[in-house]
């Protein structure tokens, strides 16, 4: 398949509607001021075949499209113990809520909501302890193939203004789910959100999740077993597109992980991955443009999962 033509096609397609749809996330003041005339999209086959288009080059905030690294690093150190303070089902609720932890003792419904991932966050903290934001920065690098930073001005910006956030972290620490002080684990929280990344690096850092688990730049490596990257397919598909996920899998048909910086990271199970761009957003959190984006990309392909 001609990927490239593939890219350059929905580009050309999509680029009149820019800015037309959605609007930028603005409850975290430095993103408010991202331009909304951004469009880029990325892949990275299993055999190192990339193609790009558009502003596949210019790093944005990954906002939750991070909650997909943390998982993968805390399912790799901790395995199965990852999963006794967090659920695997879909919320039905916005990704801040807090009406349902509240409910259910402190217990996030799933690691995909803002409560799981300050859950998976505590837990990153306590194995790495002051290693954990460096242990990040260190797995991104490595499967990126390239240097990856956060960006301090946006994780200012959300620890300035994440009240709910750390209502969600204190309300689970009242239920004696959090180990660590709640201010350790927002701030780590903070910093993954605030990672920048372009369409091509996480195209390429995704990579394990097309390849069952084998590192995208070192062959041999394994970043988390065949099974473990199985079920971050099958949370993705469930939980990773906030409450639209059976929207996504009904128009899509691909595992994906978005974050309201307007990126969302799509798999093609032992094909690619894909990365798209564009910062306005929909109600639910979802990328307008990203999401048309990937429904043309998986109609012209043919690449669904069904
Ligand atoms: N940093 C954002 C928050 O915690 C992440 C939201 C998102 O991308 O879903 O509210």
């Amino acid at each position: 398949m001609d990927f490239q033509a593939l890219l350059d096609g929905i580009n050309a397609d999509l680029r009149p509607q820019l800015g037309k749809e959605g609007r930028v996330a603005c409850y975290i003041p430095a993103l408010a001021r991202v331009p909304i005339s951004k469009f880029g999209m990325a892949l990275r086959t299993c055999d190192g075949v990339e193609a790009a288009c558009g502003d596949s080059a210019a790093p944005f905030s990954i906002q939750s499209v991070s909650k997909l690294f943390t998982l993968t690093l805390g399912m790799r150190l901790l395995g199965d113990a990852l999963w006794e303070r967090i659920h695997r089902e879909p919320s039905g609720n916005p990704f801040n809520s807090l009406l349902q932890l509240e409910s259910e003792q402190g217990v996030p419904r799933n690691p995909f909501i803002n409560a799981g991932a300050i859950a998976v966050a505590d837990r990153l903290v306590s194995t790495l302890g002051a290693n954990a934001k460096p242990g990040l920065l260190e797995m991104l690098s490595s499967l990126a193939g390239e240097a990856i930073f956060f960006d301090d001005e946006v994780a200012a910006s959300e620890a300035e203004t994440g009240f709910r956030n750390l209502a969600l972290a204190n309300l689970m620490k009242s239920f004696g789910k959090i180990d660590n002080p709640v201010a350790t684990v927002v701030d780590f929280y903070f910093h993954q959100c605030a990672l920048r990344m372009s369409c091509r690096q996480l195209a390429c850092a995704a990579g394990y999740l097309c390849r069952d688990g084998a590192h995208p730049q070192e062959g041999g490596n394994e970043v988390v077993s065949e099974r473990q990257a199985r079920r971050l397919n099958a949370l993705m598909l469930t939980c990773g597109t906030y409450d639209a996920a059976g929207e996504f899998a009904y128009r899509i048909g691909l595992p994906c992980k978005s974050g309201v910086g307007g990126g969302i990271v799509a798999v093609v199970p032992d094909t690619l991955t894909l990365c798209v761009w564009s910062p306005a957003v929909d109600a639910s959190g979802n990328s307008v443009l990203g999401t048309r984006a990937l429904e043309l990309f998986a109609s012209r392909s043919g690449l669904s999962i069904f």
